[in-house]
């Protein structure tokens, strides 16, 4: 449309950012007839940094880039915004317990939740990336009363990229011939990358594959390949997670028959989820809605379990955040 598309981008001096914000500016999300204004915002010490990003976005001289907005200020950030990428995060420190993580990032999402509220679009969309991620998700929608609920989410596609790309190895095809692969639940190591039901080249993916390699190798390297990625890289895996969020939004946006994976709040009529957790369920996308996909099955010993796990986790991190969800 003539109108250009605002993008907002917390955390915008970070290094998933600085991937994300290259590839929103050359059209991977909205396309190549979409023109962008993107708002970037990072804390106040941050400030030189962000004029650095802006700097470089200039040099690039995007034809669909309008404006670029630096800020570090909430209300800015989130004016008109029509999408958000919420990557900003405080990272675990030191001997910093799971739930001190949640607490202080707890706040950030109260603030970001209200700053939706009083100044995004309407119909803004909301993927959160900044760990823990399906919880700071719960925060903000709970603040952000105004806003439909279904336009929160939280991000498990990186998850899901990393179950396709493991299988299509392993069975020596492309990821294009895996179909009905997904990742349940948090975004975190208790997370359940799914093959019951996935075809590879119309093959059942569990007659490809042996059951111990499911067990012993497949999930545990999907569950635990982000500290790989920091093995490896010394630093943590930044383009794979922006790119992920991209795919998450553009398949939001434009729609897709494909499965996927994406976080949102559970109703408590969905595969035995309890209701209002932000847990990953496989969807398909259609005029800018998701839509799960039913009747999958979850019976089996290691389904039930898992599910189990991940749910729990995600109720334990839900009660250690509770006061924030009572205001
Ligand atoms: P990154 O850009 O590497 O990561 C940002 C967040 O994404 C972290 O919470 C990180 O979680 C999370 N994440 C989710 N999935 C992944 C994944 N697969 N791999 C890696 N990270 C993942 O962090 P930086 O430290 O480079 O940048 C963060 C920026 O956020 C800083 O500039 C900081 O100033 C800013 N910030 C902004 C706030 C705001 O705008 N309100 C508030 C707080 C911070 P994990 O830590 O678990 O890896």
């Amino acid at each position: 449309s003539d109108k250009p598309k605002r993008i907002v981008v917390t955390g915008a001096a970070g290094q998933i950012s600085y991937s994300v914000l290259f590839r929103l500016a050359s059209g991977a999300f909205l396309g190549p007839n979409q023109r962008v204004i993107l708002h970037l915002l990072d804390l106040p010490n941050m400030e030189e940094v962000l004029k650095g990003v802006q700097a470089e976005l200039h040099d690039c001289a995007f034809p669909l880039l309008d404006d670029v907005v630096i800020t570090s200020n909430q209300a800015v950030a989130f004016k008109d915004v029509d999408y958000a990428y919420l990557v900003g995060a405080k990272p675990r420190g030191p001997g910093m317990e799971r739930g001190d993580l949640l607490k202080d990032n707890g706040k950030i999402f109260v603030d970001t939740g209200k700053a939706i509220n009083d100044n995004a679009s309407r119909d803004c969309k909301v993927i959160v990336v900044g760990n823990p991620a399906n919880t700071n998700c719960l925060i903000a929608q709970h603040y952000a009363k105004d806003i439909p609920r279904e336009n929160f989410t939280a991000m498990t596609r990186l998850d899901h990229n990393r179950a396709l790309t493991q299988l299509a190895l392993k069975t020596g095809s492309r990821v294009t011939d895996i179909k009905n692969l997904v990742v349940w639940g948090n975004h975190s190591p208790t997370m359940y990358p799914d093959i019951r039901n996935t075809t590879v080249n119309g093959k059942k993916a569990t007659e490809l594959v042996d059951s111990n390699w499911i067990e012993t190798e497949f999930t545990p390297r999907v569950q635990q390949r982000g500290a790989e990625i920091i093995k490896l890289r010394k630093l943590s895996s930044a383009a794979s997670a922006g790119n992920a969020a991209i795919d998450h939004m553009r398949d939001w946006v434009n729609g897709s028959d494909e499965m996927q994976s994406i976080s949102f709040y559970s109703d408590g009529k969905t595969y035995g989820v309890p209701e209002g957790l932000i847990f990953s369920f496989p969807v398909t996308t259609k005029n800018g809605k998701y839509e799960v996909i039913k009747g999958l099955n979850l019976d089996d010993e290691v389904s039930r379990t898992r599910i189990k796990k991940t749910t729990d986790e995600l109720l334990s991190e839900r009660q250690a955040v509770e006061h924030l969800l009572k205001m």
